[in-house]
């Protein structure tokens, strides 16, 4: 030990060194700060406030700001009105900030939810403050309160005792009944957004002379998702991490939290993702577990998956998109190369069996097995040919019947028939040379036999009605945009692939619609089927002007809707 140790002073965790004693310590705030300035100002100040927001925003701190806002006398104990600077000083700011004001009444209706709770509320509130300006009665989670404790506490609401004043604080603002609500004031504290929280943190290392890599703020700020106390208190962990603040304490690295934070290396998930997208489910599973050895909690893995598929489909979308992974890093380079291999609609796919697995993990009693379980499904399903893909090819192997003009329940045509059977599939594969005449038996067979995009494929498709059909003789009527080789075309393609003698004869009438025609009715006659799906037909109703633009066959969604836009007519 070369020097002696600082003067022992008591450490302080940040979130209570740092509480904000006043409104202007309220980051991300300013929209409530600034209502409720004006409030003080004009004098006119509401009975009860309602501050909503999500767990760790700053409701509580903000309903004590107010109370001592409301009852601060001022250093010198002369002021009279309440103010939006209270001192900090005075004997009711600091016994408020303490919790011990007589006047000043906290509760947690998550555990106190009866009618006999708030009736001591109500008792309480006809007699005049002990010492403080304001009798202040601050009641958190107050959704939680029951039905009749709720009427009980209504009463005094709509007539309040000139020095009683309410501030209720609930991260469920929908659970409290209208009638509540329509008496108090309401502010909706904003989640701070991870750049400002971010910045905070910084400002804060800097008074601490804690020594913190930008990229670590960064990740601290992420993970505290807005609130501004989870921050600090993993500002707090990070730098009991590393050995302590005031200078000896080492570099906080982003590595450093990221471990702490049990959070997986970014390029490591992006490798991951990579495996299990071209179907390598073992390696993917080796990479996971080994994440999860090193201390990565499944969960985590899960998020930084479900924000690489989202980084991935902004690239594809915006090749500059920035985010998840620093523009300019190798992994961004990587991450864009990816991307460009997958479709639009794989990424869509992943996404949503992500964001599925996400809730699977979160709540399944051995994480890292949901973890598995999600990434084997990812897997399995980067297989599988887009929807879009499926559709195609349902179409183009002629499998759907032809409707009779639209009539009827086209009931195999229905919306939710599965597409992807074999049986459509195989239809597809060309019939091998020597086929037997025999298994021809529709023109989608003869097509079949047709290299793609052969003129007398696109003609056979176009062009021709067919009349009649058996074993060597085929009848067809063609339009009149057919080639006048068609015949003798057909003729020679039946005779070489199969290796027997065709007729082809020419009708003048009659025959079955043109392929191209059919797929378009039974197109037609899919989205007319459907329009009667009563899901379809309700949102149809209660949309007007919305239309089908699109039926596809998935596993998940099966209906587009597109809707009017709201000036259109
Ligand atoms: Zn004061």
């Amino acid at each position: 030990m070369a020097k002696p140790p600082a003067p022992a002073q008591p450490y302080r965790v940040l979130a209570r060194k740092y509480r904000p004693s006043d409104f202007t310590g309220l980051i991300g705030q300013e929209a409530l700060v600034r209502t409720l300035s004006n409030a003080f100002a004009t004098g006119r100040i509401a009975h009860a406030f309602m501050l909503t927001g999500v767990r760790g925003v700053g409701k509580t701190t903000t309903a004590r700001i107010i109370a001592r806002a409301l009852n601060c006398i001022g250093p010198d104990g002369k002021r009279k009105e309440p103010t939006i600077h209270p001192c900090g000083v005075c004997e009711p700011c600091v016994s408020i900030s303490e919790s011990r004001n007589v006047d000043v009444q906290e509760m947690d209706a998550a555990s106190r939810t009866g009618i006999d709770d708030i009736r001591e509320i109500i008792e309480g509130v006809r007699y005049a403050p002990v010492a403080a300006r304001y009798k202040v009665y601050i009641i958190d989670e107050v959704h939680m309160l029951s039905k009749q404790a709720f009427n009980g506490l209504l009463k005094t609401l709509e007539e309040p005792p000139p020095h009683v004043k309410f501030v209720f604080a609930t991260t469920e603002i929908r659970k409290v009944p209208v009638t509540v609500l329509s008496r108090c004031q309401r502010f909706d504290l904003r989640r701070i957004d991870s750049a400002e929280l971010a910045a905070y943190l910084a400002t804060l290392a800097e008074k601490e002379k804690v020594k913190i890599e930008e990229g670590a703020l960064a990740l601290i700020a992420r993970a505290a998702e807005g609130s501004a106390r989870d921050s600090l208190s993993l500002l707090d962990q990070a730098i009991a991490h590393v050995g302590g603040s005031g200078g000896e304490g080492e570099m906080i690295t982003a590595e450093t939290v990221r471990q702490m934070l049990g959070l997986a290396d970014r390029g490591r998930v992006l490798d991951i993702f990579e495996k299990l997208m071209g179907g390598g489910i073992s390696e993917g599973l080796t990479d996971l577990q080994s994440l999860y050895d090193a201390g990565a909690d499944p969960l985590a893995v899960m998020q930084d998956l479900l924000e690489t598929t989202h980084f991935l489909t902004r690239v594809k979308v915006a090749p500059a998109a920035q985010g998840f992974f620093d523009g300019g890093s190798g992994e961004a380079k990587r991450a864009a190369e990816l991307a460009a291999k997958l479709s639009v609609a794989v990424l869509t796919r992943a996404w949503q069996i992500l964001l599925k697995g996400l809730f699977e993990v979160r709540d399944a009693t051995r994480p890292i097995s949901a973890c598995e379980m999600v990434l084997i499904r990812l897997a399995y399903a980067a297989e599988l040919p887009p929807t879009d893909r499926l559709v195609k090819d349902l179409l183009d192997g002629g499998a759907v019947p032809a409707p009779r003009g639209g009539g009827g329940p086209a009931s195999s045509a229905s919306p939710r028939a599965p597409v992807a059977s074999g049986a459509t599939l195989q239809a597809r594969a060309p019939l091998p040379q020597g086929a037997p005449t025999a298994s021809l038996r529709t023109l989608e067979d003869i097509v079949a036999l047709c290299e793609p995009r052969s003129e007398l494929r696109v003609n056979l498709e176009h062009n021709v009605h067919l009349v009649h059909l058996e074993p060597g003789r085929i009848e067809i009527r063609p339009t009149p945009r057919a080639p006048r080789t068609l015949a003798n075309d057909l003729q020679t393609k039946l005779t070489s692939v199969t290796g027997e003698r065709w007729t082809v004869s020419i009708a003048s009438q009659g025959g079955a619609p043109t392929l191209v025609e059919q797929k378009q009715a039974a197109k037609t006659a899919r989205h007319e089927a459907a329009a009667q799906e009563p899901m379809v037909r309700a949102v149809l109703d209660r949309f007007p002007g919305a239309e089908i633009v699109a039926v596809r066959d998935t596993v998940s969604e099966d209906i587009a809707v597109s809707m009017p836009d709201k000036d259109e007519e």
